[in-house]
């Protein structure tokens, strides 16, 4: 690979990208059916010399590059959904959904990764091996990469993958063509618990008659806390966050039922496996301990994305090679939000990687972060993610 060559290629393609990156963000889908995008995705990739295919129950589109040269085959990804959220970031290109936005900067992982699409089209006789290109819908809570690996994504080339890659742009927090990834964990698993706690409505005023369930609330959503801080290593983190608690109508009537909602995040597998068990273990048995039952439901949101050491590795190198020195930063923490990569990554070795994309002239400590109306990410951006994910798939490749 030149890494010269790979970057101006890139750079040259920008007002291209940039141009479907705006037609994609007037229109922005949420969900697993995007038929605009993924209309606007096949022509995009029309006249490359891929093979397309579309997905069965969701509007995915894989699409497989044959190299000229024998070898194994690599796959990448860019999501393709949208949030439910009223854009006021005052582009010029703005939403013309209502009520929809391109909040997470999908748009610009799809106008990528047809940038890496055509960086690797154009050096196909010199590719040893496969690539395939995944574009997904439902990243935002709709497990569209689960149906995607359903479906058979990851054997698209007519073998397994051996590795996978995927970048994710951030609107602040990371520099403009800053490139940030970490071996190990790099994002969270993100579940809900909902308890309801079952009690007997009466009178206020004679609580022994009834069978408070606002107490009993209360001291679940401390118990809920004291267990994280004793029942798990202080060296894994978990976050177990109350954001909803309701009960009751009036100030003298005790209510039959309260309702604690809560976001549990864990970065290990080990954790995540363990947490279920004993955070319904506490709300259940505090509840009894007073007399009451705990209704206690326990939903799995998306695992904890694990990046692999050696193609973090091999991505500090092609950054490096592509951008120049202090490019690629090691991120000290792992990023308490969740991505269904993740289940990309469970399977294949890989690696999940933040591209800066902090507007010129903003401040990465202050720019308003991914999912607020007001995010915005600058275009150039688009250049570094089609290189490095282009770049990283030759480089792979190149391994055999
Ligand atoms: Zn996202």
């Amino acid at each position: 690979m030149n890494p010269t060559a790979l970057l101006a290629e890139a750079e040259a393609l920008l007002p291209e990208l940039a141009a479907l990156r705006h037609d994609l963000h007037r229109i922005p889908e949420i969900g697993l059916e995007l038929p605009l995008t993924q209309a606007r995705v096949l022509e995009a990739l029309d006249g490359l010399g891929l093979e397309v295919s579309t997905g069965a129950v969701l509007g995915s589109v894989v699409a497989v590059l044959r190299g000229g040269r024998p070898g194994p085959a690599v796959l990448l990804r860019g999501d393709m959904d949208a949030l439910p959220v009223t854009e006021d970031s005052g582009e010029a290109f703005t939403s013309t959904h209502e009520g929809v936005m391109h909040a997470c900067g999908h748009d610009l992982h799809v106008a990528g990764l047809v940038g890496a699409a055509r960086l690797l089209a154009a050096r196909r006789d010199e590719l040893a091996g496969s690539v395939v290109l995944m574009f997904q819908p439902g990243e935002e809570g709709f497990h569209g990469a689960r149906t995607m690996i359903e479906e058979g994504v990851l054997d698209a080339a007519g073998e397994r993958v051996v590795a996978a890659y995927g970048v994710h742009v951030v609107s602040s927090m990371v520099p403009l063509g800053v490139v940030t990834g970490r071996p190990g964990t790099q994002m969270a698993a993100s579940d809900q618990l909902y308890v309801r706690v079952r009690g007997r409505g009466g009178h206020g005023s004679m609580p022994h008659l009834a069978a408070d369930p606002v107490t009993v609330a209360a001291e679940i959503v401390l118990a809920l806390q004291t267990a994280v801080t004793r029942q798990f290593d202080a060296h894994d983190p978990v976050v177990v966050s109350v954001g909803r608690i309701a009960a009751g109508t009036v100030d003298n009537v005790i209510p039959e039922v309260a309702e604690i909602d809560a976001t549990v995040r864990t970065f290990s597998h080990e954790q995540h496996a363990m947490i279920p068990e004993r955070l319904t273990r506490v709300a259940e048995h505090v509840a009894a301990a007073h007399g009451l039952t705990a209704d206690v439901v326990y939903e799995r949101g998306y695992p904890v994305t694990v990046n692999d050491a050696a193609e973090v590795a091999r991505a500090e190198r092609v950054v490096t090679d592509l951008l120049g020195e202090g490019r690629y930063e090691t991120a000290l923490r792992p990023v308490s939000g969740a991505e269904d990569f993740s289940y990309v990554l469970q399977e294949v070795p890989g690696a999940f990687l933040f591209v800066g994309a902090t507007p010129a002239g903003a401040d990465p400590a202050t720019a308003p972060y991914n999912h607020s109306a007001q995010a915005r990410f600058d275009d150039s951006s688009l250049a570094v993610s089609a290189a490095v994910l282009a770049g990283l798939a030759l480089d792979r490749l190149a391994q055999g």
